[in-house]
């Protein structure tokens, strides 16, 4: 099994975090021994890293649709949830930096996000 190399200019499908999308990104820069460590989106531009593992467009831990709500993630615009209470949602504005929109199939609900000061607060209290 030889081992798969690239070059600066080929094509690699990736997760816009951007975009929200896969899509196919340029790469922009390689290590010495051929690997991808930089690619571009070519819809928004952003640069982002890539790592190169078995499957380059398998299915990612965070930011996959429909993953359950979590109040110490950060969420962006266009990504879903799904909420124990009211089921799939998607978020639809970010409010604050600790607040975001969501629709619902009922309605829309705030939540809060970004909480990772919550973590710290149930580490002090247990
Ligand atoms: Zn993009």
């Amino acid at each position: 099994m030889e081992k798969q190399t690239y070059t600066v200019g080929e094509r690699v499908e990736k997760t816009c975090e951007t975009c929200g999308e896969e899509r196919g990104h340029v790469v922009v820069s390689v290590t010495k021994r051929g690997q991808i460590s930089r690619v571009s989106c070519p819809k928004c531009s952003t640069r982002s890293t890539f790592k190169s593992g078995k499957n380059a467009s398998g299915p990612r831990a965070s930011a996959q649709a429909g993953a359950p709500y979590d109040r110490t993630r950060t969420y962006r615009t266009g990504q879903t949830m799904l909420h124990p209470t009211y089921g799939m949602g998607e978020v639809t504005a970010v409010i604050e930096p600790q607040k975001i929109d969501v629709l619902f199939s009922d309605r829309m609900r705030r939540l809060i996000h970004s909480r990772v000061d919550l973590i710290q607060q149930s580490r002090v209290e247990a």
